[in-house]
């Protein structure tokens, strides 16, 4: 049975620079291979769940203020409709056509470069509490036992109104909340991972919750956690991967 993974995306820069993070990521596709991914990303927030059942997904270019060469990126793995449908009818969510956002595309472009494995995505429901979400997790669980592979993407610390340079030491106030949430999480404590707004500094690693919110499904889709990686890039954002198996 494939672990769920929870996936810090980081700066969309991740695709092109080769950090940390981005070698890890590189390195962590090459030991799936998972029949299909069905991917939450913190870039497509709705209030009730949607499912993509695009065939072909476009890449979606969803920021700005990068440099050409990231505008040029395409990740053109298929989607898989009838899985989207599935994962519809599990979530009772709305089918839409969607391409991918960065969340989705960024990482995958480093794990499966081919672009061979089909890609679901599915919407992250904004204003759902914390149990809701895990909740979402849990009813994606079933698909790991068929070799498909759930991811979460956000970013366990995101604040960019304090991005610093990208080799920047990560100051006390993200330390001390990613420090809590990897104790949390090798501890299986998910009581207090569902009251995670409580945690030192919450509130100035995530201003908003959508780059947290996706561990949730992530945690509610499979079982103990282990971390997989961490670094930190531009001081605030926490790049740990982590596995629920
Ligand atoms: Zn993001």
């Amino acid at each position: 049975m494939l672990p769920s993974l929870f996936i810090s995306h980081g700066s969309p820069m991740l695709a092109l620079t080769p950090t940390p993070a981005h070698r890890f990521l590189r390195e962590l596709g090459q030991t799936l291979s998972p029949k299909a991914v069905v991917v939450v990303s913190a870039h497509w927030e709705t209030l009730s769940p949607k499912v993509s059942t695009s065939a072909w997904p476009e890449t979606i270019h969803d920021f700005g203020g990068f440099p050409r060469a990231l505008f040029e990126c395409q990740y053109l793995a298929p989607g898989e409709p009838e899985l989207a449908k599935r994962v519809a009818t599990l979530l009772d969510a709305q089918c839409v056509e969607r391409g991918f956002d960065h969340g989705a595309w960024v990482p995958l472009s480093l794990m499966f470069p081919k672009a061979d494995i089909p890609v679901v995505s599915v919407s992250l429901p904004v204003r759902w509490s914390n149990s809701e979400l895990a909740g979402v997790g849990k009813r994606l669980a079933v698909l790991r036992d068929e070799g498909i592979l759930v991811i979460g993407s956000g970013s366990l610390t995101h604040n960019l109104y304090e991005i610093m340079p990208q080799d920047s030491q990560a100051p006390e106030w993200v330390d001390a909340f990613a420090d809590w949430v990897n104790a949390r999480l090798v501890d299986n404590d998910r009581k207090a991972l569902l009251n995670w707004q409580e945690a030192p500094h919450a509130h100035d690693n995530h201003p908003t919750p959508e780059h947290f919110q996706p561990l949730l499904v992530a945690m509610g889709a499979g079982g103990k956690a282990s971390q997989l990686h961490h670094s930190v890039e531009h001081g605030v954002l926490a790049m740990d991967v982590y596995a629920f198996a």
